[in-house]
């Protein structure tokens, strides 16, 4: 069978990786999160002390910047210079790290060349920010999700208090605020929908019926129907 890339895309906290991940196991696809590479990149910046908003400092950082991604039994691992930092990119500072030098050209010209490598030679769903419009332009299915700002402010805090981050609903807010005018506005590549893609807004739905409704969408168009 002919591979199929699936893109999704969509502001923080709309559901991406949640749903992503659970219809790429049902599909028996394999699930790249693009916003980890971003965040190890961030993460990178942050270890150099460097300002992640100056391109004259971390643009020659990429020449020694080493970022991989490998599948394992528990899922997507991200490398950074050989070292595994799936669990260190989860904190707010990276998330806006991660934001800042995604605006960087250079940084998403070298990511999006990793992620097209990853998707050639398998079926894939891909979540990120870009994926419909410019990583995978082909893709076959694109979809582009959101919800409320207050829910997806909630879902992010909530995400974080799980994983025993010390955070607070406003500052979450503020965070994700920055992000999403950050991520909309930068020239390369902005957060916006692929005109060919069909929105989901997931605000009031539970996870379960988010990956349902995704995952039935996604059947119907593979199946032609
Ligand atoms: O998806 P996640 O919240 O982990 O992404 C972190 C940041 O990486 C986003 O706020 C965005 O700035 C950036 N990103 C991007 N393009 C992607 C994926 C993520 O610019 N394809």
């Amino acid at each position: 069978m002919k591979n199929i890339s699936i893109a999704i895309d969509g502001p923080a906290g709309a559901g991406k990786s949640t749903i992503s991940r659970a219809v790429a196991e049902r599909l028996e696809f394999v699930y790249i999160d693009t916003g980890a590479m971003y965040r190890a990149v961030g993460l990178a910046a942050l270890n150099n002390g460097f300002d992640t908003k100056c391109a004259e400092q971390i643009v020659p950082m990429l020449d020694t910047t080493e970022v991989d991604i490998r599948h394992e039994e528990s899922g997507q691992r991200v490398f950074l210079n050989g070292e595994d930092v799936t669990g260190k990119i989860r904190t707010p500072e990276v998330s806006v790290a991660a934001s800042d030098v995604s605006a960087i050209p250079q940084v998403r010209v070298k990511l999006v060349e990793l992620q097209r490598a990853l998707a050639a030679s398998r079926s894939v769903v891909m979540d990120g920010r870009d994926i419909g419009t410019y990583v995978l332009p082909n893709a076959e299915i694109k979809i582009f999700l959101t919800a409320s700002p207050e829910e997806r402010a909630r879902r992010r805090f909530e995400e974080l208090v799980q994983k025993g981050v010390k955070t607070d609903l406003e500052s979450v807010r503020q965070d994700m605020d920055y992000r999403d005018k950050n991520d909309s506005s930068r020239e390369f590549a902005p957060l916006r929908p692929a005109e060919d893609s069909v929105t989901f807004d997931t605000t009031g739905n539970t996870q379960e019926q988010s990956i349902d409704c995704i995952y039935d969408f996604i059947i119907k168009k593979i199946q032609g129907r």
